[in-house]
């Protein structure tokens, strides 16, 4: 199966995804809200399947096993040219472009992984747990035009985060993670959450974007099937 998001503005090519990168605890202030001191404790990254992409303008089934399902808004970054061990000068070259995304998280679950030393799976990588708008091709420089991360529940805001104040600047987090890991034409790395995570509900509707930015990701929650 592949998996593909749409690049903005074009019909031809599709963006092909290839892995999903989360960032954790890359925002000081959200670092703090889930209880880590973030002086001592520096960002680190975790994995999310394919199966996890959701496109935008869908529905976002609650998961049936989870009680407290919360949203993160995350500004998302799209590789274009895969590396390893790539320095911090060279990482705006691996960049094809960025998005706007959420990782939807089920807290309670994660909660009780983090009591009982298991991994996150579960809590983070279930089906449609990353929601993700079409990918604008652009550079670095290009998404300096953007302001804020801005994310609506119901019309109301919620969360709302300058991505500028990442603990791992995007060129930071792009070598930190190709030490460990190659970094490959169509991964997206979905670079943490600012503060203001919560619960959402089936019948939301979230509205997550990029202020100034044309693409807005809207998904509605909805109830799974009986
Ligand atoms: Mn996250």
């Amino acid at each position: 199966m592949k998996y593909v998001l749409p690049i903005a503005g074009e019909t031809e090519k599709k963006f092909l995804v290839n892995k999903i990168i989360c960032i954790g605890r890359n925002y000081a202030e959200h670092a703090r809200e889930m209880g880590h001191d973030p002086e001592r404790e520096p960002p680190f990254f975790f994995f999310k399947p394919q199966s996890a992409l959701a496109q935008n303008n869908t529905d976002f089934i609650y998961p049936h096993f989870s009680q407290q399902v919360e949203h993160e808004l995350e500004l998302v970054i799209a590789i274009g040219k895969s590396g390893t061990q790539i320095s911090v000068t060279e990482a705006a070259d691996h960049m094809f472009g960025f998005a706007v995304g959420l990782d939807m998280t089920c807290r309670d679950i994660q909660k009780q992984a983090k009591q009982l030393g298991r991994p996150w799976e579960l809590a983070k990588g279930f089906d449609g747990s990353a929601p993700c708008t079409a990918i604008q091709r652009g550079a670095l420089q290009d998404l300096e035009q953007y302001g804020d991360l801005v994310l609506t529940r119901n019309g109301e805001e919620v969360q709302r985060g300058d991505w500028r104040t990442m603990v791992w600047s995007i060129p930071e987090l792009i070598a930190e993670v190709s030490r460990y890991i190659k970094l490959e034409e169509g991964d997206l790395i979905f670079t943490g959450t600012p503060a203001g995570v919560g619960p959402v509900k089936p019948g939301d509707r979230l509205c997550a974007k990029l202020e100034g930015f044309a693409q807005e990701l809207n998904i509605l929650v909805t109830k799974e099937q009986d």
